[in-house]
């Protein structure tokens, strides 16, 4: 059998060295069109302030070390530009050249691109978004060459706040400007407002509910009226499925271009499959069709497929869509739906507060936490969580919960490691549990 995989970081990687540990004769190409695969996309924003130090640390796994274990074919710097999917085989560009190579199975992990949107004006403050380690690259050399004195981030999602920390970090006086009414538009308003609180009390400028109108040489003109001079822009406004070459090959997508595929990865062209952020989940609490770009879900779609493709028992169940995002001194999490996601649903809500550990301990910290659920079947819907410390354990356990579909009243009886310097004998997990019932 020969296998070809498009895009080989998360899913694309995920796939290659598990499908190989299950088949050691088979033939795995992998086609990536940047330099790297198997790099760390999550932990870019932090090369930026250098806290994560050296640009190797975000190589993750050593393309080498993949030849000689693994026994991959990788091939990068190698675009995969269009499917022959009666002859089977792709044409792809290296080196200048057009090549053609045959495959028996076809695997498309090929991401989400960030969206970019056209600003008016005369203006030559340059614009980045952030995808990989060259979009990383550019903007590392524009800070050392130009030492811009102030940034604007565009969106307030995941990877804009992490790139606006990671400016101020750097001694860059950043301003934030996002559309929606408040900052982190995935949770709810009043648990982001702490965010907000964080960025202000650190400095940064932020405006919400508010848009670039035009930029004139270095100053931005907002839709409020407000205006401010800048240096360099990077764009984060969100992602969309990367699905051009899928549909070249006549592959049907839905709702933003995401590939739809069957519970197997299957998409509707035989022998090709789809993993990813370029592909449509179901969200296992609506039951409805989503975009959920995660790099958890991603790996693990990867290994599922490996095995599937092997022979092995194994459905692909849908994601959650956990989340969390460091801000700062404070961390905010999320999994499952928010109330926007559920408008016109009945549902209700309980927001706790309590500390990360025993208060009589040193340094306790308030976690805030929002859980979401169904009034009738008790089923938990979504949970939100924020605080400087132990956010990631509470939200870890809901969306456990959640994926096991245990009811709200049920957290009561979850028992967790205790000790005073790590939790509270009555956690605010079981705290959400006792009020519920
Ligand atoms: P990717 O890992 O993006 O890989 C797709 C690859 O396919 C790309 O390298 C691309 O070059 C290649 N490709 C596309 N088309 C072709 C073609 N025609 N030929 C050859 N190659 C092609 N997720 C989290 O869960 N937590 C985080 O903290 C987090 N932080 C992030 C921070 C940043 C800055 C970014 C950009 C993403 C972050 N993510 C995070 C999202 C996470 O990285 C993705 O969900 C995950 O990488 C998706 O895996 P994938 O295999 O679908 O796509």
């Amino acid at each position: 059998n020969k296998v070809i995989v498009v895009g080989g970081v998360a899913g694309g990687m995920s796939f290659a060295t598990r499908y190989r540990r299950l088949n050691q004769n088979d033939d795995i190409i992998i086609f990536e069109k940047g330099p790297y695969v198997s790099f760390a996309n999550c932990g870019l924003p932090y090369h930026i302030s250098g806290e994560i130090s050296t640009r190797s640390g975000l190589l993750v796994v050593r393309e080498t070390l993949l030849k000689e274990r693994f026994h991959l074919d990788i091939r990068s710097n190698a675009e995969v530009i269009s499917i022959d999917s009666n002859n089977k085989q792709v044409t792809y560009l290296k080196d200048g050249e057009t090549l053609v190579e045959s495959y028996d199975k076809l695997v498309l992990s090929t991401g989400a691109k960030p969206i970019v949107i056209d600003i008016k004006g005369q203006y030559n403050v340059p614009i980045f978004t952030l995808r990989n380690i060259p979009d990383l690259d550019k903007i590392m050399r524009f800070i050392k060459e130009n030492q811009p004195k102030h940034a604007t981030v565009i969106g307030a999602g995941y990877i804009g706040l992490e790139v606006a920390e990671n400016l101020i970090k750097k001694g860059i006086q950043t301003t934030i400007v996002e559309k929606a009414p408040e900052v982190l538009p995935i949770v709810d308003p009043e648990m982001a407002a702490f965010i907000r609180e964080e960025l202000v009390l650190k400095q940064a400028q932020v405006f919400t509910g508010n848009e670039i109108q035009e930029i004139q040489g270095n100053e931005v003109l907002l839709a409020s009226g407000d205006r401010f001079n800048t240096d360099i822009i990077v764009m984060a406004v969100g992602v969309f499925p990367d699905s051009a070459l899928a549909k070249q090959a006549n592959v049907e997508t839905g709702i933003r271009g995401g590939i739809k595929v069957d519970q197997h990865y299957q998409t509707s062209v035989k022998d090709i499959y789809a993993i990813g952020d370029a592909i449509l989940v179901k969200n296992q609490v609506s039951n409805q069709e989503a975009l959920i770009p995660l790099a958890s879900p991603a790996n693990r779609q990867g290994r599922q497929l490996a095995d599937i493709l092997s022979g092995l028992n194994v459905t692909n169940k849908g994601s959650l869509g956990t989340s969390i995002v460091k801000v700062f001194d404070l961390s905010l999490g999320a999994t499952g739906l928010n109330e926007r996601q559920l408008a016109g649903k009945k549902y209700s809500v309980l927001h706790l507060t309590a500390n990360d550990h025993a208060s009589y301990y040193p340094n306790a910290t308030s976690i805030y936490l929002k859980v979401i659920y169904d009034p009738e079947t008790e089923l938990i819907l979504g949970a939100q969580a924020v605080g400087q410390k132990g956010v990631d354990k509470r939200i870890d356990i809901i969306a456990t919960a959640i994926k096991a579909k245990l009811p709200v009243t049920f957290l009561q009886e979850l028992e967790f490691t205790y000790a005073p310097p790590f939790g509270s004998a009555k956690d605010i997990v079981n705290m959400a549990g006792y009020v519920a019932s």
